[in-house]
This record gives structure tokens, sequence and C-alpha cells, in this order.
């Protein structure tokens, strides 16, 4: 029996195991090794990381976890179920292992939009997150892409790192009125045509092709295209779900099973790595009272 076992091996689930492995807790940890910032070569705005590239940081937060015997595995978890006081956990080769807390940080999936020539240039000048990559692309001719309010929301943002924003809605003309007005009083330009293709050296971004071969200057694409869980652990557990389909977590990233805890991308608030760590960290500190409170002898009768 584990104390612990996290489905997850980003930022988030190494943070906990790290914290966990210094509390002396047997640990053993999942992954399948597709961090959400993998396709990126920067990982930008992390202290005393910045800029640093995101699988050597993944590389780096596994060798620190070898002090404290961490036991990982490279592997997908496939189920995770309650039993009464503690969680079998299975594996793609339908290993089985107990545990009596799990966390999961198993993170969540971007849904990239299918535009020709996005795929070599995504997280180098095709990003989703302008706090991740916008001062990389300040003062560049930006662009938004997305439809509805959160598009909206995002080229307005985009603001803060350029004047030179313009909306793709990519065929799309149904934008609201307000919304219209509100992006032209911000100087934010809309094209509301079909793209046909992004291009650009390599990685690079430098003009959007539209359908009928005209062409726009732009340098770094931002999307507004959602994203999903990376697995359905959380939900085949019966968590609770925010409206943007992230799970529903309490301070100390409990969820609404007991023994089940979530944190990082996959649990609700900002998308971050540091935020992704943080949560980790805080996850391992309230497992590890959970354990301490379970195992401390109690004192029934108690005469002075
Ligand atoms: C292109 C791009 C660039 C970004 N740049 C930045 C940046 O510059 N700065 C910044 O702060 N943030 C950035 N982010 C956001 C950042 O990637 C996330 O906030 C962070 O990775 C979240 O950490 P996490 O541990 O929650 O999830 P992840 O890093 O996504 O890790 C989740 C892990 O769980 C594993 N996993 C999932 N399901 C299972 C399963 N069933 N079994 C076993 N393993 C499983 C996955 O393989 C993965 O390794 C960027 C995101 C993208 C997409």
């Amino acid at each position: 029996m584990y104390d612990v076992i996290i489905v997850g091996g980003g930022p988030a689930g190494t943070s906990a195991a790290m914290l966990l492995g210094r509390c002396m807790r047997k640990v053993l940890l999942f992954d399948s090794g597709l961090g959400r910032n993998r396709w990126s070569n920067a990982m930008n705005g992390f202290i005393s990381r910045d800029g640093y590239n995101p699988v050597e940081f993944i590389k780096l937060a596994r060798e620190e976890l070898t002090k404290y015997n961490i036991e990982v595995k490279n592997k997908v978890v496939k189920h995770v179920k309650r039993a009464e006081n503690y969680f079998e956990v299975t594996d793609q080769e339908d290993h089985c292992y107990m545990a009596r807390k799990v966390l999961l940080a198993t993170g969540v999936k971007d849904r990239v939009p299918e535009i020709p020539g996005i795929e070599e240039k995504y997280g180098k000048s095709v990003h989703h997150c302008p706090y991740c990559d916008g001062w990389e692309s300040r003062n560049k001719a930006l662009g938004a892409y997305g439809l509805g309010r959160d598009a909206v929301g995002l080229s307005l943002s985009l603001k803060t790192w350029s004047s030179d924003v313009t909306l793709y809605t990519n065929g799309t003309r149904k934008l609201r009125r307000e919304d219209n007005a509100l992006l032209e009083a911000n100087e934010i330009k809309i094209c509301t045509a079909p793209i046909e293709r992004l291009e650009g050296e390599g990685s690079e971004l430098s003009e959007i092709v539209l359908q009928g071969g005209s062409r726009l200057k732009c340098e770094a694409l931002f999307f507004s295209t959602g994203s999903e869980q990376q697995c359905d652990l959380a939900t085949s557990l019966g968590c609770d779900f925010t409206s943007k389909g992230v799970v529903k977590t309490y301070q100390h990233q409990q969820t609404n099973i007991p023994g089940l805890y979530v944190a990082g991308d996959a649990a609700r608030d900002m998308q971050l790595v540091i935020v992704a760590a943080s949560e980790g960290t805080k996850a391992g500190v309230m497992i590890n009272k959970e354990l301490q409170e379970e195992f401390r002898l109690q004192i029934t009768d108690v005469r002075v």
C-alpha cells in the first residue's frame, strides 16, 4: 500500500512528490510524458528559471526526486477507483496498485485550431497565453484568433503588449454590435475572411494568407479556442467540475471526493507553471496532514 499515488508528472505532480518525499511518505508517481508546454522552447515567468526549456525543467525535477526515493513509472493510468478508505489505481498494463490518497495532476490539452502551417509554429510564434509569451512578442504585429467573447477579450488583452492587434475570426462574421464597437474604440482591426494558411520561415510566423490570396502581416498569433482535461480520471471518479471544465477544488486542492486531490491546470485557478507547482506543494502538505491525523494515536480516556 502506497501512502500516495500521484498521476501526472508535470510541475504540479513533481512538486507534490518532492514535498511528500520530504515527509518520508511512500509515493508512486505515474507520468505519460505529455506535458502541456512540451511544444514550447521556453518556459517564461518562473522566477529563477525564466526562459528555461520546459522538457529540461521536468528532467531536472525528476532528478531531484531520486533523493527522496519517489518511485516513478512512465505509464498511463487507466482507472482510479475509490474503495472504502483507499484507492485502486490501474495502469495501462492492467497492473493494480493501492494508495491511501490520490493526487491527480494530469493537466489539460489545448484545442489547437486546425490551420495549415500551425503545427511547426505552435509554442514558438503561435500561442494561447499572453502571460506566457506576450513579452517575447511585444511591439510586434499580433493576431488574436477565435470566436465570441473570449476572442474579443483576448484581443483587448493583447493591447498590453502591442498597439498592432488584429482579431481573426476565420470566416465567421457573427460579432455582436457592442463588441465591434469596443474593438473599434480600442483600435483593434477585425479580419473575418477565412484563413488559408500561416506563413513564415520554420517556426517563425510572418504572414497570414487569406482565402483569395491576400496576406496580412502577423508575427505572433494567440488563440482562444479552449482546452479540455487530458484524461477522464476526474470525471470517472465523480469530481465536481466548474463551467470551464476544470475540477472544483477547495483551498488546499481537496475535491468533493474524500482523499482525492487535484492540482495544476486540471484544477481551477490560473494555468501557469509556477501556479501548478504551488498547488502541487499545497496538496502535498494537506495530504501529509491528513495522513498524520489518520495515523496519530488518539487518547480516548484522559484522567489527570
Ligand atoms: C505552448 C504552451 C506554452 C506555455 N508556456 C508557458 C510559460 O511560458 N510559462 C508558464 O508559466 N506556463 C506556460 N504554459 C502553461 C503550462 O504548460 C501549464 O500551466 C503547466 O504545464 C501545468 O502543469 P501541470 O503539472 O498541471 O500539467 P502538465 O504540465 O500538462 O502535466 C500533466 C502530466 O500528466 C500526465 N498525464 C495526464 N494524464 C495521465 C494519465 N492518465 N496517466 C499518467 N500520466 C498522465 C501528462 O502526460 C503530463 O506529463 C504553456 C502552455 C502551452 C500549451
